[in-house]
């Protein structure tokens, strides 16, 4: 995850929800892409290492577990520059000037510098991330499967020159129920301003769900209203446990029999009652910052020693070994 800002609800039902449960059952590896934060916002970094303290005591306010996953920070594993530096020696520029992406990205985020070297080795960067812990299999959203698909055409190359050096990763498809901006905008997303923060008080969350978007069509309560597709019933299918209460309110709202200050005040309620042991968590979290960093430090050490042992690995067999 990129520390590019506050984590919101769509992480949580996007990423964090799916990492969870794979912790019993994998050896997991989660990390703070810091080098990735930079591949589009590199001119201001003076919020970089406060968001991914931030980020990371919002993963264990959602059920992350540092003793049970290895939580680690990009930067302080720099064998992961070098895998990189190697792997674009026999990389062609044009597979990565056709990852979907690349173009989609230069031509939507237009306030920003897309034109770096870095931007364009980002999936590379991606690639060596998960191949330098011969990751079998990786937790993405089919927004991401075409990087994981050059992450493994990059392995084989390598390996056809190297010998079987690398492990090909596959993805471990996750559903990715994307999750609607407040204003009814597809995605909740920070560019757009449409999020309710996992860092959010219990105030804010209530204030934020009042205004939300709801069906534009219904002027007044007594008016039948549309369930698919708006938000507020997709935060309450997500988030509402009460599901004799959801489909009860679904139905009045249909009916016209419901006004919005009660589908909102309930979904509140619902809300803030999910979010309440996470921000406890994180709240704990962040006020023991000294824990926090050596939750960082020490993840990262566990992880340097199984990239320094792919590394040595990658050496041998590109016989660059001087001894
Ligand atoms: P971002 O911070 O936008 O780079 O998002 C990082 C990851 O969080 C994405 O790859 C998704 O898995 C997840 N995510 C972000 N926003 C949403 C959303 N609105 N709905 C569902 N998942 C999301």
């Amino acid at each position: 995850m990129r520390p590019t800002g506050r984590l919101h609800l769509g992480h949580l039902v996007g990423a964090l929800g799916n990492w969870v449960p794979l912790q019993g059952q994998y050896d997991c590896f989660y990390f703070v892409a810091d080098w990735h934060a930079l591949t589009s916002d590199y001119s201001d970094t003076t919020q970089l290492t406060s968001f991914a303290y931030e980020n990371v005591a919002d993963w264990i306010g959602a059920g992350l577990d540092p003793d049970a996953s290895t939580f680690f920070v990009q930067s302080l594993v720099p064998e992961h520059a070098e895998l990189y530096l190697l792997l674009s020696m026999v990389v062609p520029v044009p597979w990565l000037e056709r990852v979907p992406t690349y173009k989609e990205q230069q031509e939507n985020l237009k306030d920003k510098d897309l034109s770096s070297i870095g931007f364009l080795g980002y999936p590379l960067l991606q690639s060596a991330d998960v191949t330098i812990y011969d990751a079998n299999l990786v937790p993405v959203g089919e927004d991401q499967v075409a990087h994981l698909e050059l992450a493994r055409e990059v392995v084989r190359r390598f390996n056809n020159f190297f010998g079987n050096v690398l492990v090909e990763p596959q993805p471990l498809l996750t559903t990715f129920a994307r999750l609607p901006g407040l204003d009814g905008d597809k995605k909740m997303s920070k560019s757009l301003g449409n999020t309710i923060h996992l860092a959010d008080t219990a105030d804010e969350v209530k204030k934020k769900v009042m205004q939300m978007y709801t069906d534009p069509k219904r002027v007044r309560a007594d008016i039948p209203g549309t369930v698919e597709g708006n938000p507020v019933f997709v935060y309450h299918d997500a988030f509402n446990p009460d599901q004799a209460e959801v489909d009860d309110l679904k139905a009045r709202y249909r009916a016209g029999k419901v006004g919005d200050v009660e589908v909102k005040t309930k979904l509140a309620r619902a809300l803030n009652a999910h979010l309440e042991p996470i921000r406890e968590r994180r709240t704990a979290m962040l006020a023991r910052p000294d824990q926090l960093k050596e939750i960082m430090v020490e993840g990262s050490r566990r992880a340097r020693v199984k990239a320094q042992e792919t590394m040595a690995r990658v050496r041998d067999a590109m016989k660059i070994v001087y001894r």
